[in-house]
């Protein structure tokens, strides 16, 4: 069956809109900065994207569009300046930025408390010892999907296929903290298959087209497509959903899945971070 992720998002966006209203009475307006250091088109639609939620869910948003004559320095004295701003709730660099910046020292640069992004090795850290983080969009998207599916994930046999720092690592974690016994496969790993057929969740993000096909799945499995690959038949995902939904109890699909989530989770931070600030005035 294929997941409906859109619906999923739209309960979610409702209940995060009230959660607005109520801050707003309470005289907190949770507010998002965006910083975009490049030139790429995919970046602007991404950061349209944040734009266009925030207006729709009435969270105050600003953006800092940077040109090629840049410097590290230029970006670290906004962020300083937004992290000293208690009217700023969460800070994002849209990745990726200009070749000549140094994105570790840029990323590293934003206060943990409002790394809306969870990129941060502080909140990567926490999330690693199992303490409450800000954890990075996409992870957070899959499990809410996950746990929309009133399935249980403690116990289960998890693969994640992929480790990268945005996506892989942050969800193996997840779902370890969540008791799941977690495989993490990456390119160098060896017979693909024989793990991934083992799997009761499979999360694949890859960027490799329709890497894993109906026979790496276990029947009955629930599989998460994070895959986002531009080719000459349009958007397609990591997994071959045709074949796999016949095989898996649930799948994602692409476009219309995890990447809905993601944008959702941003806001979902911001919201949370802004509570958070209520609940400093309050002590
Ligand atoms: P990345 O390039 O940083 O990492 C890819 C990972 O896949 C690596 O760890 C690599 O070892 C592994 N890999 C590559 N080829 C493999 C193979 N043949 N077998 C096993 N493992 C292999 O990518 P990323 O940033 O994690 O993104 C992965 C995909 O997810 C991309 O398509 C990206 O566009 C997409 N993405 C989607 C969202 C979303 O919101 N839906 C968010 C982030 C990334």
């Amino acid at each position: 069956m294929i997941i409906d992720v859109r619906s999923i998002v739209l309960k979610e966006k409702e209940s995060l809109k009230n959660k607005v209203k109520e801050l707003n009475r309470k005289g907190v307006n949770p507010k998002l900065a965006v910083i975009l250091a490049n030139n790429e088109e995919s970046s602007r639609i991404y950061v349209s994207k944040k734009r266009k939620l925030c207006e729709e869910l009435g969270v105050l948003e600003e953006e800092y569009e940077l040109d090629e004559t840049t410097t590290t320095q230029d970006v670290m004295q906004i962020i300083q300046k937004l992290n000293a701003d208690e009217n700023i709730h969460g800070i994002l660099v849209q990745l990726p930025i200009f070749k000549h910046l140094d994105e570790e020292k840029i990323l590293n640069s934003i206060e943990p408390e409002k790394d809306v992004d969870g990129f941060h090795p502080v909140n990567l850290g926490k999330l690693l010892i199992g303490q409450k983080a800000i954890v990075s969009c996409t992870p957070k998207g899959i499990m809410k999907i996950i746990d929309s599916l009133g399935e249980t994930i403690e116990g289960k046999r998890a693969v994640v296929v992929g480790r990268s720092r945005i996506v892989g690592k942050p969800i193996s974690c997840l779902l370890l903290n969540r008791g799941a016994t977690v495989t993490v496969c990456h390119s160098k790993t060896k017979d693909l298959k024989e793990h991934t057929k083992e799997a009761d969740i499979l999360v694949v993000a890859t960027g490799k087209p329709h890497l894993i096909t109906a026979d790496m799945v276990k029947k009955g499995a629930i599989v998460i497509d994070v895959g986002i690959n531009r080719t000459k038949d349009g958007i397609v995902g990591d997994v071959d959903t045709k074949a796999v939904e016949k095989i898996a109890k649930y799948v994602t699909p692409v476009p219309g899945g995890v990447g809905l989530t993601t944008v959702l989770s941003l806001l979902e931070n911001v919201v949370e971070i802004a509570s958070h600030s209520l609940d400093i005035e309050d002590e």
